[in-house]
C-alpha cells in the first residue's frame, strides 16, 4: 500500500515511527487522551520536551554553551527572526546566494537590515558554490548566512565556510544527515518537515552569547531571549510536530545516530549519481561534482514531455514525489534519512528500464 516516497518536504517518515504514532493516537502514555489533547504544560508533555532536547544534544553533540530552541513558523519564520534578533537597521549582514532558499532568506533580511551579497552562484547558473577566494565579505558583518544544502537546486557546500562573523546556517534539509561540529556555528536552524518530522516546528541551535534582548518591534514569539527564558513554550507550541520530532530523535538514535546516516546517505547518493552519469546523457545533472547534494538529486531528461512521461510511469510503478520544484521543473529525488537504500536501488532499476524502453 505504501509507495517509495521521494518527496522533498513534507517528506517520508519511517514506517516504525508511523506505527508508533498510530498505536499512541488515542491514548498517549496512559493519559487517556492523545498527545494533541493535553496541556503543553503538563508534566508528561514537559518530559517529552526535555527528552527531545537531550536527544538533539546527544545526536549532534551540542556543547553546553548552545541553547536548543523549538520554534513555530518553519524555516521562513527564521529568515525574519535571525536578522530581527541579531541586526539593527544600521548593521550589515553577509549572505551568499547559492540557490532559491538562500535568496529567500536574503530578501527577508533586507526588510530589517543591510544585506551584503558576498557572492552568487548565478555566474555558474547555480551549478556550483562560488569559491571562497571570490567572496566579498564585509569587515563588520554581524553574521554570515548560508544554506549548506539548497533543497531545490541540489547544490551543497560539502565544507564549512571559515569567516570571522558568526556563521548562521539554514540546515532545513540537511540537519541530522551527517555529523557536524556545532561549535563552528553561531546559529543552526532547520524546519522539521524535511529530515526529522512534520511541518510546524523549527529547531534553532544558538550560541548563548548571541541571545540578547531584541529590538522592541520584534514579535515576542520570534525573540530568542523570550523563547529561551520560557523553555520554548512561551506560546502553545505545535505539540504534534514536536511529538513526531521526539519520536524521530529516538528512531535516529536506535538506527545508530547521524554517523550511521551519513554513510547510508552517501551510499544512496553515490548509486543515484552513478546511474545518472552512466546513462549516456539520457538523465542529466549539471551540478559540479564537489557541490552535488547527497540529499536532493535533481536531474533532467531531454524534453519536458519525456520528463512528464517519466513521472507518470514512475508514479504508476510505485515511486512518488519525483516531480521537480515548480520553479525548477525536471525531476528531483529527495533521499533523506527515512528513505531506505532499497528505495533508491529500485528507483535506479526503474530508471534503466525506462531508458531502454525509449529506444
Ligand atoms: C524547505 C526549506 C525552507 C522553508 O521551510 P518552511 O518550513 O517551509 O518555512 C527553508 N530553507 C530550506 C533549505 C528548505 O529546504
Amino acid at each position: 500500500m505504501r509507495k517509495w516516497n521521494f518527496n522533498a518536504g513534507p517528506a517520508a517518515l519511517p514506517f516504525e515511527v508511523l506505527e508508533q504514532i498510530r498505536d499512541e493516537l488515542f491514548d498517549w502514555q496512559g493519559q487517556g487522551a492523545s498527545v494533541m489533547e493535553i496541556s503543553h504544560r503538563s508534566e508528561a508533555f514537559l518530559t517529552l520536551l526535555r527528552t527531545a532536547e537531550q536527544d538533539v544534544r546527544d545526536l549532534l553533540k551540542v556543547p553546553d554553551n548552545y541553547a536548543v530552541l523549538f520554534m513555530s513558523g518553519g524555516g521562513n519564520a527564521q529568515f525574519a527572526a535571525i536578522p530581527m534578533n541579531l541586526a539593527g537597521p544600521d548593521d550589515v549582514v553577509d549572505y551568499i546566494d547559492t540557490g532559491i532558499w538562500s535568496r529567500r532568506a536574503m530578501s527577508e533580511a533586507k526588510r530589517y537590515t543591510n544585506v551584503n551579497l558576498v557572492a552568487s552562484g548565478a555566474e555558474s547558473g547555480y551549478t556550483d558554490v562560488p569559491s571562497q577566494s571570490q567572496w566579498k565579505l564585509s569587515p563588520n558583518a554581524v553574521y554570515f548566512h548560508y544554506t549548506p544544502n539548497e533543497t531545490i537546486d541540489g547544490v551543497a557546500f560539502n565544507w564549512v565556510p571559515y569567516v570571522k562573523a558568526p556563521l548562521v546556517a539554514d540546515m532545513t534539509s540537511c540537519l541530522f544527515s551527517q555529523p557536524i561540529d556545532v561549535s563552528q556555528f553561531g546559529i543552526i536552524y532547520a524546519g522539521a518537515q524535511k529530515n526529522f518530522g512534520i511541518a510546524g516546528l523549527c529547531l534553532v541551535i544558538i550560541r548563548r552569547d548571541l541571545i540578547k534582548a531584541a529590538p522592541d518591534y520584534v514579535p515576542s514569539v520570534l525573540q530568542y531571549q523570550i523563547q529561551e527564558a520560557n523553555a520554548s513554550v512561551y506560546s502553545t507550541p505545535p505539540v504534534f510536530s514536536w511529538y513526531v520530532a521526539s519520536l524521530m530523535f529516538k528512531w535516529m538514535k536506535q538506527q545508530g545516530g547521524v554517523e550511521k546516516f551519513a554513510l547510508q546517505n552517501q551510499c544512496k547518493a553515490n548509486d543515484l549519481y552513478q546511474a545518472i552519469d552512466e546513462s549516456n546523457g539520457f538523465y542529466r545533472n549539471s551540478i559540479a561534482d564537489s557541490a552535488r547534494s547527497i540529499l536532493n538529486v535533481p536531474f533532467r531528461l531531454a524534453t519536458p514531455e519525456l520528463e512528464y512521461q517519466f513521472i507518470t510511469e514512475a508514479t504508476a510503478a510505485g515511486f512518488i514525489g519525483l516531480k521537480g520544484h515548480r520553479l525548477q521543473g525536471g525531476i528531483r529525488v529527495s533521499i533523506y534519512n527515512a528513505v531506505p537504500q532499497q528505495a533508491v536501488t529500485e528507483l535506479i532499476q526503474f530508471m534503466r528500464a525506462f531508458q531502454q524502453r525509449q529506444h
